[in-house]
């Protein structure tokens, strides 16, 4: 059995003592929200904190979804600290918002949605096949440069982390261009969610440590849609090794614009620009279809450090964005 490490547990009742608490626990302190990914992770030794700070008692972050109309047409507050199972069911969220619905559904399993939440599946470690290993496994290849080691097994001559960005709704916020709300020592600011991520298997996030995301801000639903399309092995349970996030904003029967991400090819969500471009004034014909799945496929490069083999998961891309997008034609009437 994979036992926790001891650590020293503490429960902040406000983000004000939250942040006090970091400073005074400086690298070796970590937030933990659900826990489902952090305290695996401790199991495996891959974060050793000697103090984890819960923010599961922060009534900033568990705040219901919200409209906010503070200025233009309303968009919607989404607590960080709202669980998967909260998102995935929220009648509004499922009402104006499908594609974040549906890539919370699509996580994982009905508990680990249960405890998961929204801010932890965003700053979601980054994946691979020598990583997600436990310790002995790790020690008996000598590591890896992501945690204890000094080469990548998947890349050796690399002097980069290439390990995967597995999360269903980082994509889907870089494609709706949802913004962030961090706080930290020096106040709050704001990210679009495009920005907070990094291409490096270690330092992923752009966040600082002792930064807490509060919250995640999506645009008002008018006139665009959106969708999310997952590959995994297992349908009820598996991490995705390839998600596809679509959005288009229509002006009548024509696209004005488009974004297209994707998930589980590199160590951020990849927004493919020629794919957009290829969308941008058509509707969504199938030549267009045709061709943003084209553009996707080429830039998307798999590495060997997750589930199925690489050529298929690359031509996978040209099937899912294709997929989506027909998806998203389908239902503009
Ligand atoms: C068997 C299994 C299957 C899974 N399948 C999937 C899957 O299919 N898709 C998927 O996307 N995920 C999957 N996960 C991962 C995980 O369950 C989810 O991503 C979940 O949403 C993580 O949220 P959490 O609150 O539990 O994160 P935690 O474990 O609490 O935290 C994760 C990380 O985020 C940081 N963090 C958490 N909240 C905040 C915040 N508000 N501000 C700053 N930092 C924060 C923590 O410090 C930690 O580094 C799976 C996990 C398991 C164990
Ligand atoms: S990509 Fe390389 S460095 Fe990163 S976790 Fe995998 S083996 Fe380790």
């Amino acid at each position: 059995m994979l036992r926790l490490p001891t650590f020293t547990y503490l429960q902040p009742k406000t983000l004000k003592q939250a942040l006090a608490m970091k400073a005074d626990a400086g690298p070796e302190g970590m937030y933990v929200a659900g826990g489902t990914d952090l305290y695996p992770n401790m199991k495996r030794r891959h974060q050793e904190p000697k103090t984890v700070i819960s923010l599961a008692g922060l009534r900033a972050l568990t705040r219901s979804p919200t409209v906010s109309r503070s200025a233009g047409p309303p968009d919607m507050v989404l607590g960080a600290g709202l669980t998967l199972t909260e998102l995935a069911r929220h009648r509004k969220v499922r009402k104006h918002y499908p594609a974040v619905a549906r890539a919370a559904e699509l996580i994982s399993t009905p508990l680990l949605r249960n405890m998961g939440t929204l801010g932890g599946n965003l700053c979601l470690d980054t994946r691979c096949n020598y990583y997600n290993q436990t310790h002995e496994w790790r020690k008996a290849i000598d590591f890896c440069m992501k945690k204890d080691g000094a080469i990548c097994w998947v890349a050796p001559s690399s002097p980069r982390c290439w390990a995967v960005q597995s999360s269903d709704l980082a994509p889907v916020m870089v494609a709706l261009d949802a913004q962030l709300v961090l706080v930290g020592p020096a106040g709050e600011r704001i990210v679009p969610a495009g920005r907070f991520y990094h291409n490096d298997g270690i330092n992923y996030l752009t966040k600082q440590p002792d930064e807490i995301l509060t919250a995640v801000r999506l645009p008002p639903p008018d006139g665009w849609d959106a969708t999310y399309w997952k590959l995994r092995r297992r349908g009820s349970f598996d991490f995705p090794v390839l998600g596809v996030a679509a959005w288009v904003r229509w002006d009548g029967s024509q696209v004005a614009d488009a974004r297209v991400v994707l998930g589980g090819v590199a160590s951020y969500p990849q927004e493919i620009p020629d794919a957009a471009q290829a969308l941008r004034g058509s509707q969504l014909e199938d030549e267009a279809v045709t061709a943003a799945a084209d553009a996707a496929f080429r830039p998307s490069k798999p590495m060997d450090n997750t589930d199925f083999g690489l050529a298929w998961r690359k031509e996978m891309t040209r099937t899912y964005v294709r997929r989506a997008l027909e998806e998203l034609r389908g239902r503009h009437g």
